[in-house]
């Protein structure tokens, strides 16, 4: 106190008119007296240092500043203010003073501060300079604005953290991985992950596992040693790797499958998730944004093929999230006008003639190009994720047509649904076809699930616990396209599918190729021995029909029978076939009556 009694006022800081809101400071009695018992009273921390002398020591500071730092005036007088930085010297806060301090500025900042017991305090500190008998001080005024800082924090964490997990948002993981980019010296390996079927398990089981299994899944992330981990979508987490070299980007890649892959354990059990991943890595001049738009853009392609493992991005991958915002728009429309719609071709037994199912087949009736084939339409429908949107919704449409068409039927006629390997690993099937069940009051053994071979490949986690959930529930699985590309004997008998559909390719060559004869007598005699239905597709002569038929094939579809047709003809002609079907009987029971417009004929 000593040395703020020697002060006097310096024409700087003395008013210059009658009225003034600035603290009159008139005499050395005002200074010496009035002013400190003032700045007592006060709630805000004064403190004054003097700069002339060596690092800024105190010279001055009330009672407030006692309350708020702990440290008595006999501590810190004749110090410099530096010790309520604590080791936080690098604070751009504290920079920003210094600078302020050399140019003898004011400066007014919010730094986190210490008190002598250690603890943490926000610090609203505003610094101006005061010329006081040609001698320089700084005059501080320190506040406590710890709760308020408190509040900011916490909406800013809500701004930028996603709330299920504790991981960084979408929106601060961009922001992140800029700051990322211009900090670091190696390449930067951008993740991107899809949780496959997500949506399935949080309606199968219930939003609290979902949660559960979020928070498990960023756990296992945060421990691969990401530098930034972001849930980016409701089932997609986002990673950012600084690596040395290209060489380790591969190893991170196989760190982060390897993290996920063990089983998750939900109240009750354990379940196996499956995941799509798509990678991007930093090359020249590529900037933040374009590097994680490229890890989705190989997320997506990833998504369109689930079992060919995670991917890195490549060129093509740009132009195809083009086309593919393209087509998705034209997809959506067609969707939203129920432009998506199924024809039924008849399955008929080859013994007897008489029609045992159908297969139901997805056509696009386009407003301005007809009815149009899968060819045109399936693919695209596939990689813009179309068809797992259609998945659920054309399957009640096929089983709502197989109750009108069973309804008062002796002999149910089954039908068959084409389900794509993405379809069949990114959706729930069991669940699907409970809810499909239940909704439509089809009974499940009407319906069969056609599954090309490439499901098996790699043998997927879950796929055999899918394929047995399915059976129990009593709906069909058929192996399509059986004998074109990859289809496993070995699997036949492993897995509990019903039916094996053999290729097109092998009844039309049937004629010309007898090495088809002997591949498709050893289909039709493994079926018979594994219990399974056989069907023959493409089926277009009579003399197919007849040799298949000798061979011992069951069933059969194609031309010769009938093409694809919309649901009213096909029970148009369902009827004629049954009536036609009935005729045949009676005549080689030697019962038939034809009838005439005034009643049955004979006797
Ligand atoms: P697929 O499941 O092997 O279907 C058989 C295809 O053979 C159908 O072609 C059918 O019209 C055609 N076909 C039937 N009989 C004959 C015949 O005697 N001769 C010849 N040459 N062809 C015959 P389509 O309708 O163009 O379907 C092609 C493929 O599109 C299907 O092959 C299936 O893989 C896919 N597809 C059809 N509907 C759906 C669907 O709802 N979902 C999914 N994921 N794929 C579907
Ligand atoms: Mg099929
Ligand atoms: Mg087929």
């Amino acid at each position: 106190m000593e040395d703020f009694k020697n002060l006097t006022p310096s024409d700087s800081i003395r008013p210059k008119g009658p009225v003034c809101n600035e603290p009159y400071i008139g005499s050395e009695t005002v200074l010496s007296s009035i002013l400190p018992n003032m700045f007592e009273q006060l709630s805000d921390g004064i403190a004054i240092a003097r700069m002339s002398a060596g690092s800024g020591p105190l010279i001055y500071v009330n009672k407030a500043f006692e309350e708020l730092t702990g440290y008595g005036r006999h501590e810190v007088l004749g110090k410099d203010c530096r010790y309520l930085q604590g080791s936080e010297r690098d604070q751009p806060e504290v920079a920003r003073i210094r600078e302020a301090i050399k140019a003898a500025e004011p400066v007014a900042v919010t730094l986190r501060n210490y008190r002598k017991d250690g603890s943490v305090f926000w610090n609203s500190l505003s610094l101006k300079p005061i010329t006081v008998a040609g001698e320089l001080l700084y005059l501080g005024i320190l506040r406590d604005v710890s709760a308020i800082r408190k509040t900011e924090i916490a909406l800013d964490r809500a701004a930028n953290i996603d709330f299920a997990t504790g991981c960084l948002n979408r929106q601060s993981f961009i922001g992140a991985v800029k700051r990322l980019f211009t900090k670091q010296s190696g390449p930067s390996l951008i993740l991107m992950i899809d949780i496959i079927g997500f949506n399935d398990i949080n309606i199968g089981y219930d939003f609290d596992v979902g949660d559960a299994l979020l928070q498990e899944i960023s756990r296992r992330l945060r421990g691969t040693a990401a530098s930034l981990v972001a849930r980016i979508g409701a089932d997609e987490f986002g990673l950012a790797f600084n690596v040395p070299s290209e060489a380790m980007a591969q190893a991170c890649v196989t760190r982060v499958s390897a993290a996920l892959a063990p089983d998750y354990v939900i109240p009750g059990s354990k379940i196996s998730l499956r995941f799509t991943i798509g990678y991007a890595l930093s090359e020249n001049g590529i900037t933040a944004i374009s590097l994680i738009r490229n890890a989705c853009a190989a997320l997506r392609t990833a998504k369109s093929d689930p079992l060919s493992g995670p991917r890195r991005f490549q060129r093509a991958d740009e132009d195809e999230a083009r086309r593919r915002i393209r087509m998705t728009r034209e997809l959506k429309v067609a969707l939203a006008n129920d432009e998506f719609i199924y024809q039924f071709q008849p399955q008929i037994d080859l013994s007897t003639g008489e029609w045992v199912g159908a297969e139901a087949l997805m056509r696009r009736k386009h407003p301005l190009f007809g009815i149009q084939p899968p060819s045109r339409f399936i693919d695209d429908a596939e990689r813009t994720g179309l068809l797992l949107a259609l998945c659920e919704r054309g399957l009640v449409a096929v089983a709502d047509f197989a109750k009108r068409v069973n309804r008062g039927r002796e002999r149910p006629l089954r039908f068959s649904v084409n389900v794509s390997a993405t379809e069949f690993l990114h959706r729930d099937m069991p669940e699907i076809l409970c809810r499909v069940a239940l909704l439509t009051n089809a009974a499940p053994e009407w319906l069969t699930l056609e599954i090309t071979g490439s499901v098996f490949l790699n043998d997927p986690p879950g796929v055999l616990e899918a394929f047995r959930r399915l059976r129990d529930i009593g709906v069909g699985l058929s192996v399509d396209d059986f004998g074109a590309g990859y289809s496993n004997l070995r699997l036949l008998e492993a897995l509990p599918v019903t039916e094996i559909k053999f290729d097109q390719s092998f009844v039309t060559e049937l004629a010309t190729n007898p090495s088809k004869i002997v591949i498709v007598q050893a289909i039709i005699d493994l079926g018979r021995a594994l219990g399974l239905t056989v069907v023959a597709e493409g089926v277009e002569t009579e003399d197919q029909r007849a040799l298949l038929a000798e061979m011992g094939c069951p069933i059969g579809q194609g031309f010769l029978f009938g093409p694809p047709i919309d649901g009213e003809s096909f029970l148009a002609n369902l009827r004629q076939e049954s009536l036609a079907g009935q005729a045949n009987r009676a005549i080689k029971e030697g019962t038939f009556r034809p009838k005439t417009p005034f009643g049955s004929l004979g006797s």
